[in-house]
């Protein structure tokens, strides 16, 4: 496992927090760096890898002090999917392993909910986004029944703090609060064990 990878991310990310204004552009410019992140499927620890029988999990990797994003492991066991959701900031969504189907919906005049498109298979290495600006409603399901998928997201904020929804067909909203699945998060810091 080469934990440097994520620590670079991070690095490269808090760079880009400080050179790029938030919002659309910071989004623009993270889209490459995630691209590079899950690339390679050799540095998510084990820990941040494990799926639940009953609900897909969130992993928090690392979150900004200034919480200007966060970095979350997204672990899908066989078959599993979100609620249909929004997300209130821009969020990047990376697949590292298995595959995702991700499928948009947009508020129509009457109030309810209509899908946008075809709904996307995401391989790994794909790079998928929502914002508000561009689409901020979706649901994300695990293309397979029979194995564990799993995504790296990055949001323009602390994520699993966001007051957000849930949505229904009908387009009624349910306010929630994601949190993370665990109150462990990776150390990055621990150099000892890196060659060179
Ligand atoms: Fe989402």
């Amino acid at each position: 496992m080469n934990i440097r990878k994520l620590r670079d991310f991070v690095v490269a990310m808090t760079r880009l927090a400080n050179a790029v204004s938030s919002g659309p552009p910071l989004m623009e410019a993270a889209k490459p760096l995630l691209g590079g992140l899950v690339a390679t499927d050799d540095w998510l620890p084990e820990g941040c890898a494990a799926h639940d029988d009953r609900y897909y999990r969130q992993y928090l990797l690392h979150c900004d002090p200034l919480e200007r994003f966060s970095l979350v492991s997204f672990v899908w066991g066989p078959g599993q999917k979100t609620p249909i959701h929004d997300h209130r900031v821009w969020g990047l969504i990376g697949v590292l392993r298995g595959a995702e189907i991700a499928t948009r919906y947009m508020r129509q005049p009457t109030g309810s909910l209509a899908k946008v498109g075809e709904s996307a298979r995401l391989e790994p290495g794909d790079v998928d986004a929502v914002a508000p600006e561009i689409g901020d409603i979706h649901q994300v399901a695990n293309a397979y029944r029979d194995r564990v998928s799993i995504s790296i997201h990055v949001y323009g904020g602390n994520i699993g703090a966001v007051s957000r929804g849930v949505y229904d067909l009908q387009g009624k909203e349910k306010p929630f609060i994601s949190g993370y699945s665990s109150d462990d998060i990776p150390n990055l810091w621990d150099r000892s064990r890196e060659a060179g």
